[in-house]
């Protein structure tokens, strides 16, 4: 059988013949059992004769003619994401048993769209981490090269909308968790603007950076999962109040450019730290562009080589607070309390329970926030980050897009980054930029090196996704490289 890459395409089977749907339940489960062992993109996978019966309900409606949106889409998500009934671990041993008794609303709004939820993916531990190595149970590998990553932390959804094993996935972005996997996978990964999709449900690690995304294989899909994720949700006081217009961003889809589009490039995101590889791609695709027709000019913003302190301040100090609930005693790892001191059972829960990144994020967020340190840290980076996101939307008052590759470096190998906490930082340096302003941000595949993936991002406006999936469409259709599928799974297309 040959197995539909895009929703678009899987729409179209699936209408022709409803019950095409379990003829698709059975490819990707047969994709997963010859590719899982190899890749390790779940956490929990779910036993294909649920899905089934999950799949034959939504049969059921379609031919009822009750079906939502999403029919027969197989959507992985990050276990950091609480699904009702379906374990939600957080890639932490903290939470390895915690079943979650309701579910996050973007996941309502799955379910509502009878999308089926196939699995919970690998993440770096609270989704701290850029590579997926700082998981408590195991490494996901990188499917274009098995020796590589696949970036993080959204490793595992990236990985599993990669190889096949689902028709997209959800991920988190707090510093760039959607955007580097997906880079580092030759998927599309969006980070939405803050307050666009509902963050109920998401195990918080950094409130005022994150935001839920879509990864996918192609940018049309990134538009209809964000058409069924986003808009005002009363449980989350920072989602904003916009009607949800079903259909929005799919019908972006189907806009022309309408006047030149002008890309700013900024100087401070080409450090020493870009490897030569990645900068000639970008460099290819901003000819393209250019002989396009687009306007493409840099520019400078100094401040930016603050941007990577500033968001790891920031970052541990809102993730210290929120991990002081885990103590090990109302829901999560337990342990023996009877005839322990409270100093007791809580330094032995949060010492065995917590990887070292984890800990690490803990002492140094505490630190930065500590009284006589405020002021030095947590305030003063409060301060770089408004005068941040003032240069970038001043920057976006005269240009439609800022574009950069999405990571410094391609893809590395396993314990090459891990091992030096200030190496593993360095990654981020171009995706943080977003999270500290709030504005939205897409990778796209680029091209390759040899076969490791190159990822080109793109920001712009508060709230201006159409603008940018339309652009992003254009630049997909233009380079010809999506959907791209991985040598160890072609033969399954
Ligand atoms: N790598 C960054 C961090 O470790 C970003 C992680 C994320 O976006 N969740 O904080």
């Amino acid at each position: 059988m040959k197995a539909p890459l895009t929703i678009n395409e899987l729409k179209e089977y699936v209408m022709n013949d409803p019950d095409f749907i379990l003829e698709y339940v059975e490819k990707i489960y047969d994709v997963i059992s010859s590719i899982e062992p190899k890749v390790r993109a779940f956490i929990t996978l779910r036993p294909r004769e649920e899905v089934i019966r999950d799949a034959e309900a939504v049969i059921a409606k379609i031919k009822s003619r009750t079906a939502g949106y999403l029919v027969g889409c197989l959507i992985a998500v990050k276990d950091n994401i609480i699904t009702k009934g379906i374990r939600t671990t957080c890639a932490s041993r903290m939470l390895q048993d915690f079943v979650p008794p309701y579910n996050a609303t973007v996941v309502e709004r799955l379910r509502e769209e009878d999308a089926i939820i196939i699995g919970k993916t690998n993440m770096d531990e609270f989704a701290m981490g850029s590579t997926t190595e700082n998981s408590a149970f195991f490494s996901t590998r990188n499917p274009w090269d098995l020796t590589r990553v696949p970036g993080g932390s959204s490793g595992g959804s990236a990985t599993a909308v990669a190889a096949l094993e689902a028709t997209a996935s959800l991920g988190s972005d707090t510093g760039g968790s959607i955007r580097a996997p997906a880079a580092y996978t030759a998927t599309v990964g969006l980070k939405p603007s803050y307050g666009l999709v509902s963050r109920f449900g998401l195990i918080a690690y950094a409130n005022s950076l994150e935001q839920i995304g879509p990864i996918c294989r192609s940018v049309s899909d990134v538009a209809v999962l964000l058409d069924v994720i986003s808009g005002f949700d009363p449980r989350d006081s920072t989602s904003i109040k916009r009607g949800r217009q079903r259909g929005f961003y799919t019908a972006c889809m189907e806009r022309e450019l309408e006047s030149e589009i002008k890309v700013a490039i900024i100087r401070e995101m080409f450090s020493d730290g870009i490897e030569a590889p990645v900068k000639t791609i970008f460099n290819s695709v901003l000819d393209k562009l250019e002989s396009n027709g687009f306007h493409v000019e840099e520019v400078s913003v100094p401040e930016l080589k603050y941007a990577l302190p500033t968001y790891y301040i920031i970052a541990t100090a809102e993730a210290s607070s929120n991990l002081a609930r885990y103590d090990g005693i109302r829901y999560g790892y337990h342990i023996v309390v009877e005839g322990r001191s409270w100093y007791d059972v809580y330094s032995d829960v949060r010492s065995t329970a917590f990887g070292d990144e984890v800990k690490r994020r803990i002492l140094v967020g505490s630190f930065v926030l500590s009284a006589g340190y405020y002021d030095e840290y947590y305030l003063r980076a409060s301060k770089v980050r408004r005068v941040i996101r003032d240069r970038l939307l001043r920057i976006l008052s005269s240009f439609d897009v800022i574009a950069s590759p999405t990571m410094p470096v391609l893809p590395p190998r396993f314990g090459e980054r891990i091992t030096d906490p200030l190496k593993l930082y360095a990654m981020d340096v171009n995706t943080v930029p977003a999270n500290l302003s709030g504005l939205p941000a897409i990778s796209l595949p680029a091209g390759f090196v040899g076969n490791l993936p190159v990822g080109f991002q793109l920001m712009s406006k508060m709230f201006s996704e159409c603008e940018l999936l339309t652009i992003s469409k254009f630049i997909e259709d233009l380079l010809n490289i999506a959907p791209a599928i991985p040598e160890l799974v072609r033969h399954h297309v």
